[in-house]
């Protein structure tokens, strides 16, 4: 018998539920071949393989929470002219066979025994890896307070609404702040929701005083220009370089 190592050899999932979740953004859940353990944070990479041969391969967080190892669930945006996220979109369909490897990362993970207070930045598909923190900490019941700023474009893009607004309600030591590139209809009734603006250091400080502290570690996720601004912040408020830990998903 052969050996096989998901994270080096592609594995076939089978494609378990498609979910559309926002406009742009449909989830998909996989079912792994054997129960492969990942951490919060990590992403796979899929390739499809077209007809004649030709292959394209892109990587996938894992939005899910590592607590059931038998799958995994990935939010994907379609991206115009995209190669992957339009096949996903327009072809892929509950039951069809995926090849897939991972888990990969280490540096953008989460450990389950980090128990600390948490500072989590997302923008967009950035929540993926994000929400997979946060399904964590909630299965281990930490009190340690977390804050979540998520960055979208308008109200019909809020990715894991309901539950992220849930968890706002039931979990006194989770704190949501959503804010909107675009205007608001002001459907959403929140504490910390804000339109037009897009993270920056006031808002941070903000979070900062929602923490208490500066945060033991914090997590950004999204475009490139997003994660370096944010990150440049985090480092003037005096956070160690070693405990910003960052994700870019491409431009
Ligand atoms: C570690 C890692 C994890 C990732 N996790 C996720 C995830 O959970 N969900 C998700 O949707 N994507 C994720 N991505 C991005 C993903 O890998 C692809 O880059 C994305 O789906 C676009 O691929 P595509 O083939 O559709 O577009 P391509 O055919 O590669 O590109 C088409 C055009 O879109 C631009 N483009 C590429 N990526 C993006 C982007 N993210 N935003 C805006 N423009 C883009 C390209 O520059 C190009 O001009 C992740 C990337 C990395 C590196």
């Amino acid at each position: 018998m052969v050996n096989t190592d998901p994270v080096r050899d592609w594995q076939i999932a089978t494609v378990t539920s498609v979910h559309v979740e926002t406009p742009r953004v449909k989830l998909f859940r996989l079912e792994l071949p054997a129960n492969t353990r990942f951490r919060a944070g990590q992403y796979f990479d899929v390739r499809l393989t077209a007809p004649d041969g030709y292959q394209a391969q892109r990587s996938y967080s894992v939005s899910s929470s590592p607590s059931d190892p038998s799958m995994i669930e990935l939010a994907i945006e379609l991206i115009s002219d995209g190669e992957m996220s339009a096949y996903f979109h327009e072809f892929v369909e509950l039951g069809d066979q995926i090849e897939l490897r991972g888990p990969i990362g280490g540096h953008f993970t989460l450990s389950q025994n980090f128990i600390q207070p948490l500072l989590l930045i997302a923008g967009g598909t950035g929540l993926a890896p994000v929400i997979s923190m946060l399904r964590q900490r909630q299965s281990v019941e930490t009190t340690a307070p977390t804050v979540l700023m998520f960055s979208t474009r308008t109200e019909a893009d809020i990715l894991f609404r309901e539950e992220l607004m849930q968890l706002s309600e039931q979990d006194t030591n989770f704190h949501l702040v959503i804010t909107l590139t675009r205007s608001a209809s002001g459907e959403i009734p929140m504490e910390t929701y804000f339109e037009n603006r897009r993270i920056d250091r006031p808002m941070i400080d903000s979070a900062i005083n929602l923490l208490g502290n500066v945060p033991a570690r914090a997590y950004i996720c999204g475009g490139s220009g997003f994660v370096e601004t944010i990150g440049n912040h985090l480092l003037d408020i005096g956070m160690r370089h070693d405990d910003v830990r960052t994700e870019r998903f491409g431009p």
